[in-house]
């Protein structure tokens, strides 16, 4: 197979196979440069390369694995974008504009396990993991859509799959985002989203936590968490605080819970309640998401009372609460939607 560029994206690798090709090894930190910092959308575009190394490049490797199956842009500014792998299956990744932030919500696996029965993702269960390489693409093709000068400041991995399934390829493309000669984007500014795997967690905190951790906590006890999240009959609540304390202990930082409001199945006052109790006194924020109505399941969004209500106990009861505002909503932004809604013979490639 034709090697990926962006898979072999560190100096290292990317001069070793320079010099295999015959090449002085000072062309792979020009390549380099013109993928990350000039955002090349080609060998073509490597206008300091002599025009016969251009066209020997082009038969030897490929910059893209992906094609652009789909490019939608809602008016606040949020961009998406369904890619097709080179295999056929499609991902989803988003550019959300707000202020001067420009962040980034990236997949990491197609489709999903966990089988949240809420969620759009995981309606047909996993495929595969996506590859380093398919990961970083993510970064790259969304920081193209932005104007030369202005740069991307946050990573959310919220997008398909379950981030801690897939996180030692996981790990190695946000090294690239992370690093000055990658994306320069600072840890603090990349959070990880997971759906609660302790050990992951733990494996997690031991090799980098300098990430921001989001656990998706969803309901206040186990009984209604095996309903909504059903890997945690094997789990229970009591073993992912555990392993969230673990991170924060080890991290010295704030952690997120995620709760996706749910119309009369997890926002009632009660469940209001029991959540505060459940998370009095861990130094964490607990961010709110009113549900994005997905086609064919039965889900609703709860009113704008229920969710005034819902939030005015957990205040009420000291908790640092975060209502994730809705962006993108006309777009499909929700993970998972996108790739729903768009029949498989729909391939645009667009620039
Ligand atoms: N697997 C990871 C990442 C999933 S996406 C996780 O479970 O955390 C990030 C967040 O969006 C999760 O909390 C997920 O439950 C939530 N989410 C998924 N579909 C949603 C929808 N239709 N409306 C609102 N939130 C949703």
């Amino acid at each position: 197979m034709t090697p990926h560029l962006l898979q072999t994206l560190d100096l290292t690798s990317l001069q070793a196979l320079v010099v295999q090709w015959g090449l002085p090894k000072f062309r792979a930190q020009q390549i380099r440069s013109w993928i990350v910092e000039n955002r090349a959308q080609s060998f073509e575009d490597m206008a300091n390369l002599p025009k016969p190394l251009r066209s020997q490049l082009a038969e030897k490797a490929q910059l893209w694995s992906t094609e652009i199956a789909r490019h939608t842009t809602a008016a606040d500014g949020t961009e998406k974008l369904l890619l097709q792998l080179h295999d056929g299956g499609r991902i989803e990744c988003v550019l959300l504009r707000d202020g001067d932030r420009r962040t980034i919500c990236i997949s990491t696996q197609v489709g999903c396990a966990m089988g949240c029965v809420f969620c759009a993702s995981g309606l047909d269960g996993v495929e595969r993991n996506l590859t380093v390489g398919e990961i970083i693409e993510q970064m790259l093709r969304l920081q193209r859509l932005l104007p030369v000068g202005e740069r991307l400041s946050h990573i959310v991995v919220m997008g398909m799959g379950e981030p801690l399934a897939n996180v030692d390829r996981l790990l190695s493309a946000l090294d690239f985002a992370s690093s000055e000669e990658g994306l320069g984007i600072s840890h603090r500014r990349i959070t990880i989203s997971t759906v609660g795997l302790p050990p992951a967690i733990r494996k997690l905190a031991d090799r980098d936590s300098r990430y921001h951790l989001a656990v998706s906590l969803h309901a206040p006890d186990d009984q209604l968490r095996n309903q909504i999240v059903p890997t945690n009959k094997n789990i229970g609540i009591h073993a992912i605080l555990e392993a969230a304390d673990h991170y924060f202990e080890i991290s010295g930082r704030r952690l997120t819970f995620e709760y996706v409001l749910l119309a009369e199945l997890n926002d009632q006052p009660e469940h209001a309640h029991r959540l505060a109790k459940l998370l009095r006194g861990r130094p964490a924020l607990l961010n709110i998401i009113p549900y994005n109505p997905v086609a064919g399941l039965p889900y609703r969004t709860p009113s704008k009372e229920a969710q005034h209500a819902f939030r005015a106990i957990l205040e009420g009861a000291g908790l640092t609460v975060k209502f994730r505002q809705k962006k993108g909503d006309k777009i499909n932004a929700a993970c998972g939607q996108l790739r729903r809604n768009t029949p498989e013979n729909l391939v645009q490639i667009s620039g």
